[in-house]
């Protein structure tokens, strides 16, 4: 497929998928606009990379559907300027969403394979914002905390203290939090001084928040 289908067809998902289902924010709405969907998954993928739906990408993990992403991207209030980290690169998609709109973007995988073909697709892309490390995402990032936002894209049964701990005073976090393989809730926390408001946002559906032993 040539370069420009490829891009009538992302503009197609942002319309249709993403803007005519709320999404407003034109930061984010350009953003993914502008993230090449098709080259964050694999081969056998690429013909269903603009489908409203999550896809395989390998490992037993999924990149999310492309609504949830611009969601997830919205909710945060993204701005030039920010440091956002991200739990659970997965292809590295999310993370590219994000870095199209904020200064830095910190992002953890579990898996390792994962986590290295994710660096190796975003420093091909030509991303020079983005830092990524293999780790237990439950843990956060102290070294670069605290943090605008934290985007969380595995279901965990609860929110990780020290996630909380690392976001900043006026900071935003979005979570999924349940059970795993069942439905859970999209939960938003915002952080003030030292309390929190949790909301829950929407069911949602997303892998297991895994702990590393
Ligand atoms: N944000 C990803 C979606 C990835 S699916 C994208 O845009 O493609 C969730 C990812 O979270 C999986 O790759 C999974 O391996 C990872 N994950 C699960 N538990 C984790 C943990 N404790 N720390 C870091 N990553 C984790």
């Amino acid at each position: 497929m040539l370069m420009q289908d490829y891009t009538m067809l992302r503009n197609e998902m942002v319309k249709t998928q993403i803007g005519n289902r709320g999404v407003k924010d034109s930061a984010t709405l350009a953003a993914l606009r502008k993230v090449p969907r098709h080259s964050f998954v694999p081969t056998d993928q690429v013909a269903n990379a603009y489908e409203d739906r999550p896809l395989a990408i390998g490992y037993g993990q999924t990149i999310s559907q492309p609504y949830i992403v611009g969601y997830m991207t919205e909710i945060i209030k993204p701005k030039a300027g920010q440091k956002v980290l991200e739990i659970g690169t997965g292809s590295g998609y999310q993370a590219a969403v994000l870095a199209e709109i904020v200064s830095k973007v910190y992002t953890i995988e579990i898996v390792e394979e994962l986590g290295k073909q994710a660096t190796t697709r975003l420093k091909n892309l030509g991303y020079k914002n983005i830092e990524t490390k293999t780790a237990d995402g439950y843990h956060g990032w102290k070294e670069h905390a605290p943090f605008d936002a934290i985007v969380v894209t595995a279901a965990a049964e609860f929110i990780p203290p020290p996630l909380k701990e690392q976001l900043k005073d006026g900071g935003r976090m979005i979570i999924p939090v349940g059970s795993p393989y069942m439905t859970q809730q999209l939960m938003l926390i915002e952080k003030t001084g030292k309390s929190y408001r949790t909301t829950s946002k929407m069911p949602v559906r997303f892998v297991p928040f895994k702990r590393s032993q």
